[in-house]
């Protein structure tokens, strides 16, 4: 299978998630651009330079996703982990307000309270534009704890991952998967990483949507987006509500269920169909839900799954735990989140077909090493060949953006 040998490579092919990285290390470059179809996109800013391509390149997770092992326990599905187990954050209203149970946020917290980090590196609502998001540095638990809540479309974290390492100072960052798997591959190029980064926290994750996931439910509701002052996928209850607030005043509900019903309405980016690592493998502690088959059968309390991947990760879980910022419940095993995450088990035994069928369409295929996608390959032919006429249909193919708004 043959990498994409430049950022339009990654780009034109369907290959590219919006992760950031582009902006973070060349911003005289790239800039985040968001596309017609709603996606965050590299805007070049200047004539293409194979120098600068090869620097970013090596980290992309558009050309590169690694794993290495850090747990102490390992499974063929859901790989390196030293604790699998139920957990929830300490305060009930982080609880009540965050996407699950509040793990991540109350672990951000625990680094900033035990001064363990001195900011973290996340993404929230952009406060002038409700329904987009932008990433930030939370400087203070009130910050972390403000930003809760799953944010379903275009998020670029890692565009803010050189001002994070400018600063000198140890922090955290709360991210996507393959957000992840880009610091790791980074850190080889970048020893400030290693020396500033304390702990990279992740949700499992199905996918990242367009934006036009989200423009769908405004025109549901006949409203423009510059009308909106709040717009809440999930949270306050778990799954909670979709929410959306107008400037006059009026609010909007559906439920978790309505929203996600039809999958043909999903507007799940191509990268996200042929993701290798959607379970964190690259994290520290990985968070994700806990609903029996997959989906929630009604409100509950709030229950986190979280794995940890790492040395770093299970001192953080457990001191998090001492500090009472987070509470654990039972422990689990690999076949319980099988039965958690049953789309991630087909994914990842999909995914080497996929490859296959994109391979096959003549496109370019990022590397994976570590993430046992040639072992679980469960050799559909049904994935390869429909991969490979969906990407000889275009579906794989966007075009590379002009910069332009966020
Ligand atoms: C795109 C997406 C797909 C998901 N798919 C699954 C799935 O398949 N299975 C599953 O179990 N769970 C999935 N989730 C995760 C689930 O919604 C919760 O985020 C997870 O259980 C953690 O809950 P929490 O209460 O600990 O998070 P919170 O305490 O609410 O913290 C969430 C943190 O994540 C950050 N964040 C939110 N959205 C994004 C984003 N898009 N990109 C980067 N950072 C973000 C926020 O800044 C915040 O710090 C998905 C979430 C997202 C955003
Ligand atoms: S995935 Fe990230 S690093 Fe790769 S091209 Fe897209 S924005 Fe740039
Ligand atoms: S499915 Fe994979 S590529 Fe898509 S947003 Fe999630 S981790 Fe990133």
């Amino acid at each position: 299978m043959r990498a994409p040998a430049s950022i339009r490579e990654v780009v034109e092919n369907g290959l590219c998630i919006g992760c950031g990285l582009c902006k973070a290390l060349a911003p005289d470059h790239y800039e985040m651009t968001m596309t017609e179809e709603g996606r965050l996109r590299p805007g070049p800013l200047a004539p293409e330079d194979p120098a600068v391509d090869a620097q970013i390149l090596a980290a992309c997770p558009g050309a590169v996703v690694e794993a290495e092992a850090r747990g102490a326990q390992h499974d063929p599905v859901w790989g390196s982990y030293t604790h699998m187990g139920e957990a929830w954050a300490g305060d009930p209203d982080t609880r009540f307000r965050a996407a699950t149970g509040g793990a991540l946020t109350a672990l951000g917290v625990h680094l900033l309270r035990s001064g363990k980090a001195r900011f973290i590196l996340h993404c929230a609502a952009d406060p002038a534009r409700a329904m987009r998001s932008a990433w930030v540095m939370s400087e203070t638990p009130d910050d972390v704890m403000r930003r809760a809540g799953s944010r379903y479309g275009p998020t670029d974290t890692l565009a803010g991952l050189e001002e994070a390492l400018a600063r000198g100072e140890p922090f955290g960052v709360i991210a996507k998967p393959c957000d992840a798997n880009a610091i790791r591959a980074r850190a080889k190029a970048d020893p400030r990483i290693d020396d500033l980064l304390v702990a990279v926290l992740v949700m499992v994750c199905g996918g990242a949507s367009d934006l036009g996931k989200s423009r769908a439910l405004l025109e549901e509701y006949g409203l423009d987006e510059d009308e909106l002052t709040v717009f809440r996928y999930r949270g306050y209850g778990n799954p909670g509500l979709t929410r959306v607030e107008t400037k006059d005043g009026r609010a909007f509900e559906k439920t978790y269920l309505d929203l996600w019903e039809d999958e043909s309405g999903w507007r799940i980016q191509s990268r996200c169909k042929i993701c290798p690592d959607a379970i964190g493998e690259a994290a520290d502690i990985a968070a994700c839900d806990i609903w029996p088959g997959g989906a929630p059968v009604g409100e509950d309390a709030g229950f986190n799954g979280v794995i940890t991947r790492s040395p770093a990760g299970q001192a953080l879980l457990d001191s998090a735990a001492a500090a009472g910022d987070l509470t654990l419940g039972r422990a689990h095993g690999p076949r319980e989140y099988d039965d958690f995450q049953p789309h991630q088990v087909d994914r990842k035994r999909a995914i080497a077909a996929r490859l296959r069928g994109l391979a096959a369409a003549g496109q370019p295929v990022f590397r994976h090493a570590g993430l046992r996608i040639d072992a679980l390959d469960a050799a559909d032919p049904a994935q390869e060949a429909g991969t490979q006429e969906r990407a000889a249909n275009g579906k794989f193919s966007e075009p590379m953006p002009s910069p332009g708004k966020r």
